[in-house]
């Protein structure tokens, strides 16, 4: 059972590969920091690799025959891709899964006022996040205002060395002997994540100079006014693009690598592969990190009606081809998975913990308190993706979240898994999980592109 570190496995060929593919991941990183930028660079890839935009043959006449790729965006928040397969596609889809929603600190609806003359952004907090983190770091606003007329302006600040860049104050230690005895989960508090965005007061105004010197600049500069925070969704996120992590240039820092990291291996192994015999499918979602809840989640019906308008376009569409297409597919949930941190072995079971270098981690199960919420893979998948990775030398490791009793955490999983489908958790492994500045290993990351490739093929 012993695994030999996949470095060790590399030809120089390999390597050059390898750290290709991770060039192309940082910029995506870079250019990909909310769920709405990676789908614009997801379409813009798929387009390149010869896709198709599904709402273009909804009702047009078309049809859909082996070899066509199409995909289709959901609220410009979540994206599908399919290919055609030569096989019948009640035969089942083979699905590529991940999400590409990160944890972050959301603009409230009403947020911006000023105390002291500083002009400050409230936020609240998106996902699982230690608060703690994410003071004193210099952050970047993406997103997009929607004014009134249906128009919409798309945020990014704080990325171009140029910009500049906001964030939230701490305490100074000289003055921290009481916050300092605070426990953790409260020594930074929600409702204190306030972003400090100005301090220059506006000539000739009585009151909040400040505040009005930054709504001048909104106006003159994105023609906003103060009321269209009520129909934006800006996103504050760590500034600053992904770097090469260790002396050795052997991982990657990057903000939101849960789960671009997977999403990302999953949309370049789906443009990679052709010419397949299942279907084949690529789904990256949205909300993953509050319960894969709303209209871009995958718990919304957007991927059930895809596959349908699929089945309608090749040409024999009826609910049990719909039923049979979905319960005979196979899905890899491609999420991160927790890898073991020398600095904090007491959470891990070592037999049971992902380790950087040892290739794709599958995590049969994950929940917390006795597997609650989990999936749980049957082994006969389980058998049939080992006999894949092996035939075709992917490295895999298997896992679970952590000690059982000290934690645990959730996928998309069992989602598809109500449509009666095999699905597995198939990831890469991180370090700083959830933090803003999380790490991965570049080998795990090759491993799991070409694992990725291995399955879309597979029979
Ligand atoms: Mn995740
Ligand atoms: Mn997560």
């Amino acid at each position: 059972m012993e695994q030999k570190n996949t470095w060790l496995s590399y030809k120089d060929a390999d390597v050059k590969e390898l750290e290709a593919l991770n060039e192309d991941y940082k910029s995506f990183l870079i250019k990909g920091k909310t769920e709405r930028e990676c789908v614009k660079l997801s379409v813009e890839m798929a387009k390149e690799a010869g896709y198709q935009d599904l709402e273009d043959l909804i009702g047009a006449g078309k049809t859909l025959k082996p070899g066509d790729k199409v995909f289709r965006t959901w609220m410009k928040k979540a994206i599908v891709l399919f290919e055609i397969g030569t096989d019948a596609i009640e035969n089942g889809l083979n699905i590529l899964g991940a999400h590409i929603d990160s944890p972050r600190m959301d603009l409230k609806q009403n947020p911006l006022y000023e105390d002291t003359e500083l002009a400050l952004l409230d936020t609240h907090y998106y996902g699982g996040v230690k608060k703690y983190q994410w003071v004193t770091l210099p952050l970047a606003l993406h997103g997009v205002v929607v004014k009134k007329d249906g128009s919409v302006i798309e945020l990014s600040i704080g990325e171009d060395p140029k910009d500049p860049v906001v964030g939230v104050t701490d305490l100074l230690i000289h003055l921290s002997s009481k916050q300092m005895e605070k426990k953790a989960s409260v020594v930074v508090e929600g409702e204190d994540l306030n972003v400090l965005i100005g301090s220059r007061p506006l000539e000739g105004e009585e009151k909040d100079q400040v505040k009005l010197y930054i709504l001048k600049l909104l106006k003159d500069e994105y023609a906003m006014e103060e009321e269209d925070f009520l129909s934006a969704e800006i996103e504050v996120v760590p500034a600053g693009g992904a770097r090469d992590f260790g002396l050795d240039r052997s991982m990657i820092m990057s903000y939101g690598q849960d789960d671009r990291v997977c999403a990302y291996t999953s949309l370049v192994a789906m443009l990679n592969v052709t010419k397949v015999k299942r279907t084949t499918c690529c789904i990256l979602v949205d909300k993953e990190e509050i319960g894969s809840v709303g209209a871009t989640g995958m718990h919304s019906k957007f991927f059930e009606n895809t596959v349908a308008e699929i089945i309608n376009l090749i040409g024999e569409y009826n609910d049990l081809k719909l039923r049979r297409t979905l319960q005979n597919s196979f899905m890899l949930s491609s999420d991160v998975s927790a890898a073991f941190d020398p600095n904090y072995p007491s959470v891990m079971e070592k037999k049971n913990a992902a380790y950087f270098g040892k290739g794709l981690v599958l995590n049969k199960y994950t929940g917390a308190r006795g597997k609650s919420g989990s999936n749980d893979a049957n082994p006969e998948f389980i058998a049939k993706l080992r006999n894949e990775f092996d035939t075709h030398h992917i490295a895999f490791q298997t896992a679970e979240l952590g000690k059982v009793d000290e934690g645990g955490g959730g996928t998309i999983a069992y989602i598809p898994a109500a449509y009666a489908m095999n699905v597995i958790d198939c990831g890469v492994a991180v370090l700083n999980m959830h933090a803003p500045w999380e790490i991965t290993s570049k080998s795990d990351v090759y491993e799991a592109k070409k694992g990725y490739e291995v399955f879309l093929r597979s029979e």
